[in-house]
């Protein structure tokens, strides 16, 4: 396959019912292929583009639509965005259809396009540092990781410690801090 091609998207596995990636009982798409090299990798198995299976977006749709009965699903890897031509079409047409969206990924948010953070409900940032690994936070491995709700032009950090937000950033930009 040719990473970037937008009619096409390589993808690794499904995960039904997780608790663990992204708020609610939501259904994970691995997607194939990532180029950070995280010391203890939890899915060094996909790493390696060329490896995992190829369809269009909308063969994939027909398998997720099967699937996910409740419409709540996380896309992870893999790193998704070096499929990002790819993923944005995904994104757009699981909006269409209604779905709630969570992206992982191990970019900072800075570099996610605007096409794809500005249609996700979810998206968690950074990557997996072993130094830094706790099991106390949710849905992240590690301390330097972020889960942000992204609803209406507004982002908005959620503490992932306390299940409260405590940052609200607006465009990328930090405008306000909210305490519980
Ligand atoms: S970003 Fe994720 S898949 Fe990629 S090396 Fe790091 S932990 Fe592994």
């Amino acid at each position: 396959m040719k990473v970037g091609m937008a009619d096409r998207i390589e993808w690794a596995g499904w995960h039904k019912d997780s608790c663990d990636d992204g708020p609610g009982v939501r259904s994970v798409l691995f997607l194939q292929g990532c180029s950070m090299n995280c010391m203890g990798c939890h899915n060094v198995g996909i790493k390696e583009h060329g490896k995992g299976r190829t369809n269009s977006i909308e063969e994939l749709m027909v398998f997720i639509e099967s699937r996910c009965d409740n419409k709540k699903i996380t896309i992870s890897g893999g790193e998704p965005l070096e499929q990002a031509n790819s993923l944005g079409r995904l994104i757009h047409r699981l909006k269409e259809k209604g779905y709630n969206i969570c992206l992982y990924t191990g970019w900072e948010i800075e570099r996610v396009p605007e096409n794809i953070l500005w249609h996700v409900d979810y998206i968690k940032t950074g990557s997996f540092v072993m130094d830094l690994k706790n099991p106390n936070i949710q849905y992240v491995g590690s301390s330097n990781q972020h889960m942000f709700s992204i609803d209406n032009g507004d982002i908005r950090e959620l503490d992932l410690t306390q299940d409260s937000i405590r940052k609200t950033i607006q465009k990328g930009k930090i405008i306000g801090e909210e305490s519980n």
